[in-house]
């Protein structure tokens, strides 16, 4: 009966973990010791049995702010208490709007418009299909393909994987997008290894688009995808001039420029844009997570003039993009935004991400020569430390390291097979930051 569910004592046992079919985990190993998370405050996390966890990983790339921020926090509350859902389908509401404009005037260049969705996933196919129809409305339909990058990372929604360059997560779901090629990825141990920022060999990669142009020629191509630096498959920056050399083959070939920036953006590589550090303007930028320091679910593309004006030439009663989603701009989504953009610029994260760039690095480096390490890069304030595999058991390091490090170091890494990847909230100091690679020296010395 009702009366005696209420009175139900949730107390977690096999059974209740076995329901939640878990995202990119192997669930049986997980639910036989899991990793949970009860609560979280600026740097950590605290774990259901009450250890304090520092957060070495900002969530998923995404807490830039650091956890349960006051502002955020009331933002959020008070939002919801006041408008909890508008349609932005013929009507809207204001907090979308503001979004909108503080986010085109953070951004460099014309790019002027913000189109909103739900994470990042959506944020790339949004891009894809805004690219695609540009190019239908201004006459070259022909230009169908679109280019990814091998060790690319775009969501999981069938364009993402189409242009994506993660191999499992594209073998089961068939071909999804037709004609999708790739670029080559840009790391080169041989030539790049122990790099801090920008490696210097490797811009000459880019012209692996001339290839790909030769081959199915410019009038098929709408748009290249990349993420300035690729995060998910381990922390690649880009060689130095790389971004540039792609702009100049895309402008030469009338194809179109897309960074995915739902890591690098808003102050991991310490600028509210990896387009600015770069001094690349893409004709589309996506972005997500950070966005909102991952409180609320919120995705979006902003595209330059020209995109959207491609758009504006039909009769003005008309829709002019057959696109979004009912949770476009949601108010509490959007309020998340604003509050947390407040916070990034009161606090002058993005400034602080870049004045700690070089201390970051030295810490990660030193960890060079410790055991099993057999690359480490930084950038902004990521670093990927490659380790060598178990022979025959690809990942299995990776994984232990994980493991190792949240519950016997109290420390949360992200692995991706053997890569570890460090990517701590903006608020992180110094102390935290030997704080945070000590521990992952501990680990490392820990692993079999
Ligand atoms: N694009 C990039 C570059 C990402 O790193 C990610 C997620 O890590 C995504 C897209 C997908 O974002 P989401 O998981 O919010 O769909």
């Amino acid at each position: 009966s009702e009366a005696q569910a209420a009175e139900t004592v949730w107390e977690p046992s096999p059974n209740d973990l076995e329901s939640f079919w878990m995202p990119f985990t192997p669930n049986r190993d997980f639910k036989q010791a899991p990793r949970l998370i009860s609560r979280a405050k600026d740097m950590h996390y605290y774990a259901a049995d009450g250890r304090a966890i520092m957060d070495g990983t900002a969530g998923l790339w995404c807490s830039n702010a650091g956890h349960c921020r006051g502002p955020i926090v009331e933002a959020i509350q008070r939002q919801a208490a006041e408008l909890d859902f508008a349609p932005n389908f013929q009507f809207g509401h204001p907090k979308a709007f503001e979004l909108a404009s503080r986010l085109t005037t953070l951004a460099p260049g014309d790019l002027n418009y913000a189109f909103f969705c739900n994470s990042g996933s959506e944020a790339a196919d949004t891009a894809l299909k805004i690219a695609l129809a540009y190019h239908n409305v201004t006459g070259a339909g022909s230009r169908t393909r679109l280019i990814g990058r091998e060790r690319g990372y775009h969501g999981v929604g069938f364009g993402g994987i189409s242009v994506g360059g993660i191999a499992p997560n594209r073998k089961f779901f068939g071909t999804a997008l037709a004609g999708a090629d790739h670029l080559r990825h840009t790391y080169d141990r041989e030539h790049q290894a122990y790099s801090r920022g920008e490696p210097e060999w490797g811009a000459h990669l880019a012209d692996d688009l001339e290839r790909l142009v030769a081959l199915h020629d410019a009038s098929t191509i709408a748009a290249v995808i990349v993420e300035p630096m690729a995060g998910s498959t381990g922390v690649l920056a880009p060689p130095k001039g790389y971004l540039k050399r792609l702009r100049e083959i895309c402008d030469r070939h009338g194809i179109l420029l897309v960074f995915d920036e739902v890591i690098t953006a808003f102050g991991r590589l310490g600028h509210a844009f990896a387009a600015e550090r770069y001094g690349v303007l893409p004709d589309i930028i996506t972005f997500a997570k950070g966005v909102t320091g991952g409180t609320i679910p919120l995705g979006g593309v902003l595209v330059r003039d020209h995109i959207y004006q491609a758009f504006m030439n039909g009769p003005e009663h008309a829709i002019e993009l057959f696109h979004g989603y009912t949770y476009t701009g949601h108010p509490v989504a959007a309020a998340a935004g604003v509050a947390t953009l407040d916070l990034y610029r009161d606090e002058g994260l993005f400034e602080r991400a870049l004045a700690l760039e070089e201390m970051w690095a030295d810490a990660a480096h030193a960890l060079r020569g410790e055991p099993h390490v057999a690359d480490i890069r930084t950038i902004g304030l990521v670093a990927g430390i490659d380790l060598e595999p178990v022979e025959g058991k690809p990942g299995q390091r990776g994984y232990q390291a994980m493991k190792t490090a949240f519950h016997d170091h109290d420390t949360m890494i992200r692995i991706t097979a053997d890569t570890i990847a460090l990517s701590p909230p903006l608020i992180i100091g110094e102390d935290k930051i030997g704080q945070l690679f000590d521990a992952t020296r501990r680990v490392l010395r820990a692993l079999d």
